[in-house]
């Protein structure tokens, strides 16, 4: 097969975890004889360094024209005061809109081995395995009117939380699609004891369910939901949510997992002429400046992330369940990274990246 791969590392620690996922992308690429043909491209603040632009239109080209985008993480502290416009996280929100990646799938799982990484006891992570299924391209995020007004005690800030009916179906279908290959469960999350936005979420997910009668759906205030994360994440197996609860949702998986760095991401959107789903695949994680540069970053996320390339855009089933596994026996092996208490001395980046190719073989 023909795979033609956008990277785009971005910043900090995005680019030492990218490495390790081209390693082992170009690994199973070689041992299944797939034709790997891998494009570099900005995103971010070295975009903004090299282009002025957080998102270059040459990425956006080279994104449309690649059948699937690997992805680092953005962000650089020296922009952190500069206006929204002018920020790395700009570039991250102008090419999930420009690929029209609308549901962000992000699979959280308390491995055997990595128990005791977790903070929570033992009992109540153990099992856990769920899809947190996040809107990604509507909601908060995108909404207008939004911007600051006015001065001194005047001062205003507006931000609009928006969704059409067509935005709601189209990622609730994701859901109940995803849950039917698992355990049939949906728990959509929203907030309509207050916001009419989750009123309708709620009412739209509602009727959806009707057409998947096999699926059970069950409806939760997010914030329960949060709390439920935490005292019985097992109930869950896909959590359905629009953007800004899943982004924040979505960092507790990390509390379950034992680190941020062990978490993947599959952003979704619609199915090319090929059959094959547009796809940007990314660690959750952000560009860590406090680690970045040190050769210590978890890259376990953006190698999963890379096994869900290769189910949802390639549909190579073996390929992506032969990373799975090869990371599993990784993290058997003790022989992990800092973030993830390692029985002896830790794991660097790149000797976690090798470690991932050879349980391949
Ligand atoms: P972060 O995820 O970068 O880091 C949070 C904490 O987790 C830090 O202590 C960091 O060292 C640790 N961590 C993160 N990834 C790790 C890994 N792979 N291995 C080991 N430890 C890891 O979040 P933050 O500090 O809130 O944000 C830093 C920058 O990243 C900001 O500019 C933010 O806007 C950006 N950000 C980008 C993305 C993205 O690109 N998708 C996501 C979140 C944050």
């Amino acid at each position: 097969m023909n795979l033609n791969v956008l990277v785009l590392p971005g910043d900090g620690i995005g680019t030492e975890v990218t490495r390790e996922a081209v390693r082992v992308l170009r690994h199973v690429a070689a041992k299944w004889n797939h034709t790997l043909n891998i494009t570099e491209g900005l995103l971010g603040g070295i975009a903004i360094h090299k282009t002025g632009t957080p998102f270059p239109e040459e990425t956006a080209r080279l994104a449309a024209a690649a059948d699937a985008t690997l992805m680092g993480a953005v962000g650089l502290p020296e922009f952190d005061d500069a206006p929204p416009e002018k920020r790395p996280e700009k570039g991250l929100l102008g090419i999930r809109q420009a690929l029209g990646v609308y549901a962000n799938l992000r699979p959280v799982r308390a491995y055997a081995s990595q128990l005791d990484s977790s903070p929570l006891k033992n009992h109540l992570v153990e099992g856990t395995d769920m899809i947190i299924v996040r809107e990604l391209t509507g909601g908060i995020y995108y909404g207008t009117p939004r911007g600051i007004t006015g001065d001194g005690a005047e001062m205003r800030a507006v931000n609009t939380m928006t969704y059409s009916r067509f935005e709601i179906e189209r990622v609730s279908r994701m859901a109940f699609h995803l849950a039917r290959a698992r355990r049939k469960k949906v728990t959509s999350v929203d907030k309509s004891n207050v916001l009419e936005n989750s009123q309708l979420w709620r009412r739209v997910v509602t009727e959806m369910g009707r057409s998947y009668p096999d699926v059970e759906l069950d409806h939760m205030l997010v914030d329960n939901c949060a709390m439920q994360l935490i005292l019985n994440p097992k109930r869950f197996d896909i959590v359905l949510t629009e953007n800004m609860f899943g982004d924040i949702l979505s960092d507790e998986g990390a509390v379950l997992a034992g680190s941020i760095g062990m978490l993947p991401s599959a952003s979704i959107g619609d199915q090319r002429p090929s059959g094959a789903w547009v796809g940007l695949y990314e660690p959750v994680h952000g560009s860590a400046p406090d680690i970045a540069g040190q050769n210590k970053a978890n890259p376990l996320g953006a190698i999963g992330s890379v096994a869900a390339m290769m189910s949802y855009s390639f549909g190579l089933k073996e390929e992506a369940a032969a990373v799975e596994t090869a990371i599993e026996a990784v993290l058997a092996s003790r022989h992990v990274t800092a973030d993830l208490r390692p029985s002896g001395a830790p794991a660097t980046t790149e000797q976690v990246g090798l470690a991932v190719c050879a349980a391949i073989g």
